[in-house]
């Protein structure tokens, strides 16, 4: 069956009706998998995650522009939606939902979701107000589209716990799910952003998975972030944002009596173009 595609709410009721999905019993499931578009294998790889877990699926491509800051690439950010649709067509997506700036954001909108202190940690001290921007788009979407369950990726490990977080606190009908981080063979995270890279650079950003993978050899904190740190020292080229080990639900410090799974992420400039990547290690 063909892609159904729609750009509001009242396209979105059309398409589930279409399909026969809604709360009623005996009526199908459905999968939200948000996305920004400019798909990749990564993507693709939640769209099947998706399909394992509901009837249906949608993908949503929307570059959100309240998550972007001032200096940074809203408007360049790669938009490919023809190649998208192609895309989701072959991964057996049921909608995709494209709808436009307008119609997400009135002009004279008043409330949104804040993030709150997690926000402002880690990725959101390098990025003010991006987490406030992520949720209050996911909320929306949640909102429109109305899944049973919604695919994250664990590559943006701090929004999944962020989007967790929000679902307990504003008691959301959504279970969420985190999927693996999908990576080229030599290592580099996938990313919509990797288009940016020059051959060189390509080069140069695979230290960042680099040092996560040396770090994960090592199990006390310390030594951890020693043997990450040592290999992006090791690297010219590539500007430091932050290396941090973290607690997957809190994003706050796990020091050195932590236990249980730990995030080792990190984010890096290479040339003009910023990176983020992370792998989870038992502790
Ligand atoms: P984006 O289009 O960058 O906003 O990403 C949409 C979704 O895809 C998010 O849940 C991301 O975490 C996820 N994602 C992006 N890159 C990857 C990857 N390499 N592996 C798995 N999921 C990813």
């Amino acid at each position: 069956m063909d892609v159904i595609v729609a750009g509001d709410r009242a396209g979105l009721l059309k398409a589930k009706r279409t399909l026969g999905i809604g709360a009623a019993s005996g009526e199908g499931t459905l999968a939200l998998v948000p996305t920004m578009g400019a798909l990749h294998k990564g993507h693709r790889s939640l769209m099947r995650l998706a399909r394992e877990r509901a009837d249906h699926v949608a993908v949503s491509i929307f570059v959100n522009p309240l998550q972007f800051g001032p200096n940074e690439d809203f408007s360049r950010y790669p938009r490919t939606f023809d190649v998208d649709l192609e895309a989701c067509a072959d991964e057996g997506v049921s909608i995709v939902f494209a709808p436009s700036a307008e119609d997400m954001y009135a002009q004279d909108r008043q409330v949104s979701v804040s993030a709150g202190k997690m926000g402002t940690v880690v990725e959101g001290a390098f990025r003010p107000g991006h987490f406030d921007g992520v949720l209050t788009v996911v909320l929306k979407l949640f909102n429109l589209v109305q899944p049973d369950v919604a695919v994250f990726g664990r590559k943006d490990a701090q929004q999944l716990a962020m989007i967790r977080r929000m679902v307990t606190d504003l008691n959301l009908p959504i279970s969420i799910v985190g999927a693996p981080t999908a990576r080229e063979a030599d290592g580099l995270a996938l990313s919509s952003r990797n288009r940016y890279l020059s051959p060189h650079e390509r080069h140069t950003a695979l230290a960042l998975s680099r040092a996560l993978f040396a770090g994960a050899e090592r199990r006390a904190p310390k030594e951890i972030l020693g043997a990450a740190r040592a290999v992006l020292e090791g690297e010219s080229g590539i500007s430091l944002d932050y290396l941090v080990l973290v607690d997957p639900a809190t994003f706050t410090e796990a020091g050195e009596d932590y236990e249980g799974e730990a995030i080792l992420a990190v984010a890096a400039r290479v040339g003009s173009t910023r990176l983020i990547d992370n792998v989870t290690i038992s502790l």
